[in-house]
């Protein structure tokens, strides 16, 4: 059944690209309300490296949403204020080994094949790409992907909130925004509280509360509801990650930088800033300050090796923070445990993805209609009688 009263819960990417779109048409008879216990915007959205990619993404389902989310974010970004948050910049890969090597020039004809930008370049070309990289004397090939970029998280979910507000949308933080409790039953109305007292009624509650997901949804009261994201906790835990962000720099690398030392793009409007993170990195929720500071200065130290510009660049602010995961890898997008039960959107490469989803979720809520581009990744997957085990 179509909806008319939806609320949101959680204001990162996901669920202010989703308030964004829900309020697309200013039809007033579909009434958005946007909750988040914070600012929003202030999840894991704003330490994401917020890479635009559907690079080697698996299988093709996968693949062709992240390409559908690019799209979406490059329509958006053309009739909107894109210039504050979008960045069109393309991708330089390069490997540190043969078989690395190998590997990338494997990923780009794959990447090809799908009918996605991906080639081949020599180190003059990829020089000529980058301007503010020292490259490495021993890099002979690296992988270029054109149609990638990244965006700004920061303006990017503060211009979607603030005009989702402008289309109707009302919009809780804080106090009256922290959800406590899902109440309802069956197809029927659900009652949202809040942490100040507060509660509306809506037809749909949308989960879009990221690491925090399976807490939300068991707010929803069912026993057993959940969405097995992987648990950040446990030490090893593959969730967690290490950013880092220093700065000054004179000259901004323009491209985003997978390289085997350190992976990096400009932040911030000004591009005085540039945030770095590297794949070696083994932190968790327990790693000790001492260790943190050990990573995020060695990966500064990466860091200048191949942007010279960085010479003077001091640490400006490290965080653990901690990735969405599902279990698969894969999307996780739709009710929870049937109908009237939270419809969830949990996913890791959720900026990727996020204006991409906010289209085909929207269409679904308010249409009422499953679409088959989002069946692939139905929360009924985990349920034991999907499982192709035992
Ligand atoms: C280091 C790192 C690098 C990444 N790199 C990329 C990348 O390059 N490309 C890419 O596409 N993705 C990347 N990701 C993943 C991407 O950042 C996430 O998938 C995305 O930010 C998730 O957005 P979200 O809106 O689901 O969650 P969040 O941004 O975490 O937002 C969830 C919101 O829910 C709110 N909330 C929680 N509980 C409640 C409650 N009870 N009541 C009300 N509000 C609540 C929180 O306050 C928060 O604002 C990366 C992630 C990390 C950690």
């Amino acid at each position: 059944m179509a909806s008319r009263r939806i609320a949101v819960i959680g204001a990162g990417v996901l669920g202010a690209a989703l308030a964004h779109r829900l309020t697309a048409e200013r039809d007033t008879s579909v009434e958005v309300t946007l909750l988040d216990r914070d600012q929003p915007g202030r999840g894991t959205s704003r330490w994401s490296l917020a890479w635009l990619n559907s690079n080697g993404k698996s299988p093709r389902a996968y693949h062709d949403l992240g390409v559908h989310g690019m799209a979406a974010w490059e329509r958006l970004a053309r009739r909107t204020d894109g210039d504050t948050w979008y960045r069109p910049v393309g991708n330089l890969r390069w490997a540190g080994t043969e078989r690395g090597t190998r590997l990338l020039a494997e990923r780009v004809a794959w990447m090809s094949a799908w009918g996605y930008a991906a080639e081949l370049v020599d180190r003059h070309e990829a020089a000529r790409l980058e301007p503010a990289l020292d490259l490495p004397p021993d890099v002979a090939h690296a992988s270029w992907f054109p149609g990638e970029g990244y965006v700004l998280t920061e303006p990017l979910i503060a211009s979607l909130v603030q005009r989702a507000r402008a289309r109707g949308a009302e919009v809780r933080t804080g106090s009256s925004g922290q959800v406590t409790a899902v109440e309802g039953e069956g197809s029927g109305p659900r009652v949202v509280r809040t942490a100040d007292g507060g509660q509306l009624e809506a037809d749909t509650v949308v989960c879009c509360a990221g690491r925090w997901t399976p807490e939300v949804t068991r707010l929803a009261g069912a026993p057993g509801v959940g969405v097995p994201i992987v648990d950040p906790e446990p030490p090893g835990s593959s969730a967690p990650a290490l950013v880092v962000r220093v700065g000054p720099v004179r000259e901004a690398p323009v491209r985003v930088l997978h390289t085997p030392l350190v992976h990096l793009r400009a932040h911030g409007v000004d591009s005085g800033q540039v945030h770095l993170e590297a794949g070696d990195v083994t932190v968790d929720l327990h790693t000790p300050d001492h260790e943190l500071d050990a990573w995020a200065t060695t990966l500064l130290e990466r860091a200048r090796s191949l942007v010279p510009s960085l010479k003077d660049a001091e640490i400006l602010a490290r965080k653990v923070c901690v990735r969405p995961l599902p279990l698969d890898g894969l999307p996780v997008v739709g009710p929870v445990a049937g109908e009237g039960s939270p419809y969830v959107v949990v996913t890791h490469s959720g900026v990727t993805l996020g204006a991409g989803l906010a289209e085909l979720v929207a269409e679904e809520l308010l249409k009422g209609e499953r679409l088959p581009a989002l069946e692939p990744f139905r929360p009924d997957r985990f349920e034991p009688a999907h499982s192709t085990e035992g």
